[in-house]
């Protein structure tokens, strides 16, 4: 049976001070659910989130990685660098990094691969932008950046790849896709995966929504029965309404 997962992508917010702050109130929050929870700090505050959650179940993941083991690459950090502080999971793909970093289909196909490389979880994202619904092109474009980014890999690797759906005119812009439009999305993306691997890898994946999900808004979305969970940005900044999306399965 796939997991729930709900993931906090903190983007580049917070401090340490903050961070910690906001550490101190996620362990005061109680779950009441069975979803995996995981939080994304930024990379200088990493290793500290993970010495204060490594007794809980709250998992504390990366934004981002580089796909080399080490080297001349000024200003990137690795899998075995994050490894070595504790982290086993790794967001790639996001469309933030997809846009103001110009990471393609191409290089995130590396990145993907140095991360399974290292025994490490990926948590890989995708989504159309608002043309491309407009023009109707919405599943095309997704099935291409899954097919690109993912198709190489074994179905086996499957166990170590979630699947996060932002589509990004729903990002940070308070404009949720309804909850059809999550399902239809979703469905068609297992179908993908089916098409190629089989509906046992297909049905096996998470597949998580991120964009505009909110505490009034996470139980409708999380109901869908391809939506596996979510991928929260603004609303995981506060302890009390993550929890609340949290909570929401
Ligand atoms: P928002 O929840 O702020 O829309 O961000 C979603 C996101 O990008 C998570 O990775």
């Amino acid at each position: 049976m796939r997991k729930n997962i709900v993931a906090g992508n903190w983007k580049m917010n917070n401090d340490l001070a903050q961070t910690q702050a906001l550490i101190t109130d996620l362990k005061a929050q109680t779950k009441t659910t069975n979803a995996e929870v995981m939080v994304a700090p930024t990379f200088t505050n990493l290793y500290s989130a993970y010495e204060a959650l490594k007794e809980t179940d709250i998992e504390v993941v990366a934004q981002n990685m580089h796909f080399a083991e080490n080297g001349a690459y000024t200003g990137e950090i690795s899998a075995a660098m994050l490894k070595s502080v504790g982290i086993k999971t790794v967001i790639l793909g996001h469309s933030e990094r997809r846009e103001y970093f110009n990471e393609t289909d191409e290089l995130l196909a590396k990145k993907v691969d140095a991360a399974l490389a290292n025994d490490m979880r990926v948590i890989f994202c995708f989504g159309e932008e608002l043309a491309d619904r407009k023009s109707g092109n919405h599943e095309q474009v997704v099935e291409d950046q899954i097919k690109n980014a993912l198709f190489h890999l074994k179905s086996w690797d499957y166990k170590n790849i979630v699947l996060a759906y932002e589509p990004v005119w729903a990002i940070g812009t308070g404009e949720t896709a309804t909850p059809e439009q999550a399902q239809d999305m979703h469905a068609h993306i297992r179908k993908t995966i089916a098409d190629h691997y089989g509906y046992d890898t297909a049905n096996s994946v998470s597949i998580l929504y991120g964009g505009s999900v909110k505490p009034n808004n996470a139980q409708e979305i999380f109901g869908k029965p391809d939506v596996d969970g979510g991928l929260i940005g603004g609303a995981s900044l506060k302890a009390e309404d993550f929890f609340a999306i949290v909570n929401a399965f």
